[in-house]
């Protein structure tokens, strides 16, 4: 929904100003598809804005939800019929994790990734991205199935890409739709320029950072930007983000077996990680490939566990991820634009 939209159509049929801010209060709680749902608005004006007006920017195709119910991806069918997924991950106690799109497709064209497959179609606006939230606020409601507790936006697209949108997007999630800043993550496969403009509007949101690898020769394939922007770049652009937010960076790795899991892979990582920063400014997260119709397969288990330990020993803290959503390819690398 964009409250700006609301405001303008009720001001101009002469309703007062907290008119709109009913409106808007009742929408952001969740819950509602049309407006006519909203009982405490008025027939007149609930008539009026079902006329003009959607609550969410999209129509919900589809949900998918795994056997366990701990993950669900959403077809959206955008107004101009291209549909796109985001997905809800189960965290604990209740809560769950939002991945958001930002982009219908993405220019990037990351090498194990299922989203860039086709490149960019579009940019999303800020509205179709704040209301893949709201509309998973009101799935959770409608079901009962407890709280988001986090939006990260590591969906289809680079967010930096879309800066505009994404900081727009990020001001709504976190006034209307209550979600501290804190429990917003953004994700970017290394867009300096997106980085360092982050780091001076949003020093409270986390930065993820998807590396991969820390080899340009590697990195180059798989994530075709860091031609662009290679490590050593990278790096310095990271150095500068904690110096000036003080905040630590989460380092994403997806692990491809005999491609980026070796023993020397780790110790460059730990490498670039030494020469950006303290090693407590870092946590690595260590997330298995999820099959995206490409060659790769995913790295064993016991090379992930090995891998995390050669990191933990060198001092940086390092998590293997509970790949989630694989199962509705709904999870890292799986959301995808759809015919
Ligand atoms: S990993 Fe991210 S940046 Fe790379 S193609 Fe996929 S969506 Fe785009």
């Amino acid at each position: 929904m964009n409250p700006d939209k609301v405001k303008e159509l009720l001001f101009s049929a002469g309703y007062p100003k907290w008119r709109c801010e009913q409106t808007e209060k009742a929408v952001y709680s969740g819950g509602f598809s049309s407006f006519s749902q909203i009982k405490v608005l008025p027939s007149e004006i609930r008539e009026l804005l079902d006329s003009k007006l959607a609550v969410l920017s999209f129509e919900p195709v589809k949900v998918f939800s795994s056997q366990k119910g701990d993950s669900h991806k959403a077809a959206l069918k955008l107004k101009d019929k291209r549909i796109i997924e985001t997905a809800l991950l189960y965290r604990d106690l209740r809560r769950w994790s939002v991945c958001l799109s930002t982009q219908a497709g993405c220019p990037v064209r990351c090498s194990f990734c299922y989203s860039g497959k086709e490149g960019l179609k579009r940019n999303l606006s800020w509205e179709e991205i704040a209301d893949q939230a709201l509309f998973w606020k009101s799935y959770l409601k409608d079901n009962n199935l407890g709280e988001i507790q986090s939006v990260v936006y590591m969906g289809m697209g680079e967010p930096f890409l879309n800066y505009e949108n994404t900081a727009a997007s990020i001001k709504v999630i976190n006034d209307k739709l209550g979600i501290g800043k804190r429990h917003i993550s953004i994700s970017t496969c290394g867009h300096i320029p997106g980085i360092r403009r982050f780091a001076k509007d949003f020093p409270q949101i986390n930065l993820a950072i998807s590396l991969h690898s820390a080899r340009n020769e590697e990195r180059d394939k798989l994530v075709p930007m860091n031609v662009r922007y290679p490590l050593e770049q990278l790096s310095k652009a990271v150095r500068d983000y904690i110096d000036s937010a003080k905040r630590k960076v989460f380092i994403e790795y997806i692990m491809i077996a005999g491609l980026n899991d070796k023993s020397s892979d780790a110790g460059k990582l730990a490498e670039w990680i030494k020469n950006t920063h303290e090693n407590k400014y870092f946590t690595v997260n260590l997330i298995a490939y999820n099959e995206t119709g490409k060659s790769y397969k995913a790295s064993p288990v016991e090379k992930m566990q090995n891998f995390q330990k050669l990191l933990l020993i060198r001092g940086i803290e390092a998590t293997i991820r509970k790949s989630l959503g694989s199962e509705i390819k709904g999870a890292c690398g799986q959301l995808a634009l759809e015919k």
